[in-house]
């Protein structure tokens, strides 16, 4: 189907206050200016570069979300546009876009990235390191990133119940410091989890955010 329809489709099955992020890595600018022309506006990548060749090139009212790993190396190309940054999960990281977006004299938006999957492999902080992180003083004096939520993978299996478990895991954490103003630089309102394969499972599990891809734009 054509990319438009596909979109069409899961847009019209998304509940209101779920957010679509369309996944476009690997894919050239022309099937995301497809997207594009059928309204989308949020696009995520995984790689800075390629993030930045396609912003570069595409209009300038599209948000860009970075869904992939950051190396802090390489923050300073994406923080004068980038509009949400789903995978950061350590205070260094956050402390580095805290800098360029203070070099760029914005806020730049983060979700922390729990590790909900069985999957050694996926990145991501448990419990623990999460508390530790938003109590931190250091973390209380960046000014320039907000911190509005939280982002997880499941484990990559046909396992519904498993997957299940994983996302109601990432959701009773989420909720634990939802809606509350913690700090000044953190509000929690955004759970991004839900890729093609399993997003209609992470809804039902109170996703407000989901990440698709290959159901899009087909297979990679
Ligand atoms: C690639 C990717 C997606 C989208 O995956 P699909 O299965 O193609 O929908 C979602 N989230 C992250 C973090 C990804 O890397």
């Amino acid at each position: 189907m054509p990319i438009k329809d596909n979109l069409h489709n899961i847009k019209s099955s998304l509940p209101e206050n779920v957010t679509l992020v369309a996944v476009s890595k690997t894919k050239p600018v022309a099937d995301l200016m497809e997207a594009y022309e059928a309204g989308q506006r949020i696009f995520g990548e995984n790689k800075i570069q390629e993030m930045t060749d396609k912003w570069e090139q595409m209009p300038k009212d599209i948000e860009w979300h970075m869904i992939g790993h950051v190396q802090t190396n390489k923050v300073k190309y994406m923080a004068p546009f980038v509009s949400l940054v789903h995978g950061v999960d350590s205070l260094k990281l956050l402390k580095e876009i805290n800098k360029q977006a203070k070099k760029n004299e914005r806020v730049i938006n983060c979700l922390l990235q729990m590790h909900i999957a069985e999957e050694e492999t996926k990145f991501g902080m448990d419990e623990q390191e999460l508390h530790t992180l938003l109590n931190s003083d250091e973390f209380k004096q960046l000014d320039n990133i907000k911190v509005a939520g939280l982002m997880g993978m499941a484990t990559f299996t046909d396992n519904q119940e498993q997957v299940k478990k994983e996302f109601t895991q990432l959701k009773t954490i989420f909720d634990t410091y939802a809606n509350k103003p913690l700090t000044d630089n953190c509000q929690l309102s955004t759970l991004s989890m839900g890729m093609s394969g399993d997003y209609t499972l992470a809804i039902a599990c109170g996703s407000t955010m989901v990440r698709i891809g290959s159901s899009i734009f087909g297979s990679r």
